[in-house]
């Protein structure tokens, strides 16, 4: 048997999550939500788009808090289409 490389066995799954407050993927450095966390979402929230929505509000809220703090202004219609338009069902 092949011998797992150490790194995935110190790190079974490094999930695609946000480094707060600068609001980048912990796992690959992309804006976030990256795209494997967009589809990580789409797949646990596959019955219920409306509660992904809710949650997706509830980010961008502390989200656009957190960056304009940073950034020294709110950038709201960025952070719509990157935490929200990609969600909205069609
Ligand atoms: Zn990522």
């Amino acid at each position: 048997m092949a011998a797992e490389r150490r790194d995935q066995m110190s790190r079974p799954s490094r999930p695609h999550l946000p480094m707060r407050p600068l609001w980048r993927c912990r796992r690959c450095g992309a804006e976030w939500l990256c795209q494997p966390a967009r589809l990580a979402l789409l797949v646990e929230y596959r019955a219920d788009r409306t509660a992904l929505l809710v949650y997706l509000s509830t980010l961008m809220a502390e989200a656009g808090a957190q960056l304009a703090q940073l950034n020294g202004h709110a950038a709201s219609e960025d952070l719509t289409g990157r935490f929200l338009s990609w969600a909205r069902a069609r």
